[in-house]
């Protein structure tokens, strides 16, 4: 059995003090002013423990990392015909790339980078409101986290509607395309709103808990997904949770993982626990600097890495 306590308490203390912390994502005004000298983990394991540090209660803003929550819904809402309108392969680009849309004729490559997170807001809105999609999803992570405080940053979902250009310009060229059903400004409204979800660390690794736990939630046994599609969510995010770094984050983590420019991170360890980090900086990509630190060392530390050969064994 691992000492989670002093394992988080090592890594918190070796991060507080990093000088190497990346710089906060700029392009969206309300995250540029983050603080890079935040550093927060949290691991809640399959028997419920808690194992927190630093700014662990701090909420930050969810961004991509909401791609997961979202596609769970939409695979909720249409099951696999999803897949006909959004690929499963990681697509080497940056996030908001534009490139490959127009070879691959407006069908974006995943469901997490943002072309892909795009048509999933054109899914979970279905006919409703855009206000209304947002509601339930906020709903469904709030049932998901066993928290019914976590709320939209309607300053940062203004500040990302204000500027966010490329996004406008990627739902107009799907739109072109075919493969958005409602109005790219109903979209983006959705999908704006959907990325300046805030949450602590401790409420993402709740709210992640269904992925390591073969679809079920620990609150009260129910299931949120088949066990099928909760492996599946995770061969998603291993293989594009980390836009064009997935590989990297693959070879030096090993956990399925979802990234978000906000410096967030949720990572699973199927079967063992769900993880958040968070750290403003950011990397070249677009992923946490400290976050992603953080969780090579307690990959390396508890072996938790679903290519180990300890990640069948109990730990
Ligand atoms: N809201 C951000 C955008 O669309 C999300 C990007 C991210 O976290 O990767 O640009």
């Amino acid at each position: 059995m691992h000492d989670l306590t002093a394992i988080v308490a090592d890594i918190t203390e070796e991060m507080q003090a990093a000088p190497d912390r990346g710089r906060p994502a700029d392009y969206i005004p309300a995250l540029a002013r983050a603080d890079v000298s935040q550093f927060g983990m949290a691991i809640v394991t399959a028997d419920g423990s808690v194992h927190t540090g630093g700014s662990a209660d701090e909420p930050f803003s969810l961004q991509s990392v909401t791609k997961v929550f979202a596609l769970t819904q939409a695979l909720g809402r249409v099951g696999d015909q999803l897949w006909d309108r959004v690929g499963r392969e990681p697509s080497g680009s940056a996030f908001n790339s534009i490139v490959q849309l127009e070879s691959e004729q407006g069908i974006p490559r995943n469901p997490f980078i943002n072309a892909g997170a795009i048509v999933v807001s054109d899914v979970n809105l279905a006919r409703g409101a855009p206000r209304a999609a947002l509601a339930e999803l906020v709903n469904f992570v709030r049932y998901l986290a066993d928290d019914d405080t976590i709320a939209v940053d309607t300053e940062v979902a203004a500040s990302e509607l204000e500027t966010g250009f490329r996004n406008v310009a990627l739902a107009n060229y799907m739109k072109s395309f075919g493969n958005l059903r409602r109005s790219p400004e109903e979209v983006l409204d959705l999908y704006f709103g959907q990325c300046a979800i805030a949450m602590s660390c401790r409420q993402l690794a709740m709210a992640g808990r269904y992925l390591m736990a073969a679809g079920l939630n620990p609150t009260n046994g129910h299931r949120v997904v088949s066990e099928a599609r909760a492996r599946r969510i995770n061969a998603l995010m291993l293989t594009c949770g980390h836009y064009d770094a997935s590989g990297d984050f693959a070879f030096r983590v090993g956990l399925p993982g979802k990234s978000g420019v906000g410096g967030g991170i949720l990572a699973v360890a199927p079967g063992r626990a769900s993880i958040s980090v968070w750290s403003p900086g950011l990397n070249a990509q677009g992923n946490s600097q400290l976050g992603t630190l953080a969780l090579e060392r307690l990959a390396t530390r508890t072996g938790w890495s679903v290519f180990a050969r300890g990640a069948v064994a109990d730990s």
